[in-house]
């Protein structure tokens, strides 16, 4: 299968049809999105664009990247900076052949359902784990879906035994694109365009190898420190990272209906082979995530967000935007968040495996508002007071909480999941309200900034009270002794919020 001229894209048009195209007509105005059967595969698939964009048409500057997004990629151009790359994008029995090793693997066939991040492993069988995606659910896949399941498995590759490589950001790494505010408006492809970076030299064919990982011999792992980085392959590998050595099997196949997308196919796959000790990436700063560093370690190594349980909160959000520092890490945005600059109306679409070592728990995925500003230094310190704040408060609600219930809060053990999920959620509209106020007028001379900030705070501290009153004072009737110990608790609450420093520097923004 050819995958430049094969119709293997699932996509919607504009019309509401969803239909397959090939890569060729990928630029079509009509093309709206992709619609694949999974959320994993559509963020996979995203990335592959963009990553096939880069290698292609990537434009020189900023200048020629705004020439495009106005005018468009000329059909000719297209369909030859594609041709360039069929070497690289064949899939098949024939190698090489996309994202699956170069060399034969001699390992035994394995269930093609391996493809699968969510795929119970071995440990999940054993221990009867696999609640989440049932054994035996998806034994059969098309070739379109298993192309897209290669990508995503070789992008979010999690640990997976002795010499299974992760992916080249870690597993489950949290991906942040650029996107329209009104998605619904703009083609694919100009969605996918705000993503792709300037880059003063295209590749050439002799290049490919650094590139497209599969062209050659695998460069393992089994000794220590033979590693792959940006330096001794080429910057452009970031797209097409392959740390698992996959082999599918395109002899015994099957006829019949994709476990996956449910369409008939006459060869769907069934088995796969894969090896331990592929590619180990290291050091690499991929353009689709954040990254974060130990504080006052500038020596320590930069390490891409991953998906984390519960999903990301507000207060997460500054660190994707902007550089920032807290007391615990350095964080620098994605470079596609950055090379965004001060572009208006866009959001972030943010997404991620939420990984336990190999077994996934949960994939996420949220938008939210990119904030473009004209003073990014104060606009980053005025958050930063707000989000110190917000931490400190919903600790004092904990602490509240504690000496409300307990006779020796100190000793208790109670679990707060649910109090902080709940608060970072329910806070969130006062928080989107003020930072809409502070982008808007980031030097803080206007009166309605400074009423946004004391609106906010206000909205805080009663939040606190609601929630306290709520959980701690659950019986008018209890004996006097604990009626005493919770309305002290109340009281101590009261005071240590409205002598707290943070508190303080919040309301000092706007004096
Ligand atoms: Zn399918």
């Amino acid at each position: 299968m050819d995958l430049l001229t094969e119709k293997w894209l699932p996509v919607i048009l504009s019309d509401g049809e969803i239909t397959k195209i090939s890569l060729s007509e990928i630029l079509n105005d009509n093309v709206r999105d992709m619609a694949w059967p999974r959320a994993d595969f559509q963020g996979a698939a995203w990335q592959m664009l963009i990553g096939i964009l880069q290698c292609t048409v990537a434009p020189e500057d900023k200048y020629v990247w705004e020439d495009v997004w106005n005018e468009g990629i000329e059909e000719g151009q297209w369909n030859e900076a594609l041709q360039a790359l069929a070497p690289a994008f064949q899939f098949g029995e024939k190698k090489p052949s996309f994202l699956q090793s170069f060399d034969s693997l001699d390992s035994e066939n394995g269930p093609i359902a391996g493809l699968l991040v969510d795929a119970p492993g071995g440990n999940t069988l054993k221990l009867n784990k696999d609640h989440f995606v049932k054994r035996g659910s998806v034994e059969k896949i098309c070739p379109h879906c298993a192309v897209m399941a290669l990508y995503a498995i070789q992008t979010n590759s999690p640990a997976g035994g002795v010499g299974y490589r992760v992916g080249m950001r870690g597993g489950g790494p949290l991906t942040t694109l650029v996107v329209p505010q009104e998605e619904e408006k703009y083609p694919l492809w100009k969605k996918l365009w705000l993503n792709v970076l300037p880059q003063e030299n295209a590749p050439t064919a002799a290049q490919f190898p650094l590139i497209f990982p599969w062209l050659t011999a695998t460069r393992t792992s089994e000794k220590a420190g033979n590693v792959v980085t940006q330096e001794n392959a080429h910057p452009l590998q970031a797209y097409w990272g392959m740390p698992r050595r996959i082999e599918l099997d395109f002899h015994d196949t099957c006829q019949g209906r994709c476990d996956l997308c449910g369409e008939n196919h006459e060869s769907l796959l069934l088995q796969m082979r894969s090896k331990n000790y592929g590619v180990q990436y290291d050091g690499w700063l991929h353009p689709f995530s954040p990254y974060r560093q130990a504080a006052k370690d500038p020596s320590a190594p930069w390490l891409a967000l991953k998906g984390q349980p519960g999903g990301l909160s507000y207060k997460d959000w500054l660190g994707l935007m902007l550089e920032r520092e807290d007391k615990f890490n350095k964080m620098q945005p994605a470079k596609v968040v950055s090379a965004a600059g001060r572009r208006k109306n866009l959001s972030l679409w943010c997404f991620a495996w939420d990984m336990d070592n190999a077994k996934a728990r949960c994939w996420y995925q949220h938008r939210i508002p990119l904030i473009s500003v004209s003073h990014p230094e104060l606009f980053r310190d005025a958050l930063n007071k707000v989000l110190v704040l917000a931490s400190e408060a919903l600790s004092l609600l904990r602490n509240g909480l504690k000496n409300a219930k307990f006779d020796k809060p100190k000793e208790a053990k109670f679990d707060f999941s649910m109090v902080d999920i709940a608060f970072w959620q329910e806070t969130e509209p006062a928080y989107r309200a003020l930072i809409n106020a502070l982008a808007e007028d980031p030097q803080r001379n206007d009166a309605l900034t400074h009423a946004a900030v004391r609106q906010w705070e206000r909205d805080l501290h009663l939040y606190l009270f609601h929630v306290f009153d709520r959980d701690a004072l659950t019986d008018p009737d209890s004996p006097d002794e604990i009626l005493l110990r919770q309305l002290t608790a109340r009281q101590d609450l009261e005071s240590s919020y409205r002598k707290n420093k943070a508190r303080k520097d919040v309301l000092a923004l706007v004096e």
